[in-house]
């Protein structure tokens, strides 16, 4: 027999034995990137960091069965509203994001030719150089004009940069 819905992936904090935590693929929302992951203790999503899977080992056993269990009986009755938020907000965020990238351009007396998607859009550097943030291409968009990788804190683009 199969493991209990096998797609699951039981972790527990090796620091604080209480964080009990569950990832399923099924409610990460692709452009996000952070992870989410179903807190026992909580009993509902909560909001982690990529590295955090250094700190937790797997569960297994019962152990990993009676958590998979919580977190179906969540599954079914929140799953749906989570996804959709979470796609809503994540929605308005990048049209904040393109509007306030265009106010920059507008800012600096430029034209303005748009966003587009772009996962290979050019990345100059790993930091934002006005702002100094990690560019991590949450959004992906890029700048039509210049094809720098707008960044997700500041909105900057390449038309803005001058070198020193
Ligand atoms: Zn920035
Ligand atoms: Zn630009």
């Amino acid at each position: 027999m199969g493991k209990l819905h096998e797609n699951l992936w039981v972790g527990q904090s090796r620091n604080s034995r209480d964080v009990i935590v569950v990832f399923d693929p099924e409610l990460q929302i692709p452009g996000q990137s952070h992870v989410n992951l179903f807190s026992l203790l909580s009993n509902t999503i909560m909001v982690f960091s990529r590295k955090l899977r250094n700190s937790l080992r797997p569960l297994t056993g019962e152990k990993r069965d009676s958590a998979v269990l919580r977190y179906v009986a969540w599954k079914e009755q929140h799953a749906q509203d989570f996804v959709s938020s979470s796609l809503t907000k994540l929605k308005g965020e990048k049209e904040a994001l393109v509007l306030l990238h265009k106010n920059r351009v507008d800012g600096l007396g430029l034209p303005y030719q748009g966003t587009r998607d772009n996962h290979r859009a050019a990345r100059r550097s790993t930091h934002c150089y006005a702002c100094t943030e990690l560019l991590d291409g949450t959004f992906d968009i890029a700048c039509s004009a210049c094809g720098w990788l707008i960044c997700d804190s500041c909105a900057s683009c390449g038309c803005g940069y001058r070198p020193k």
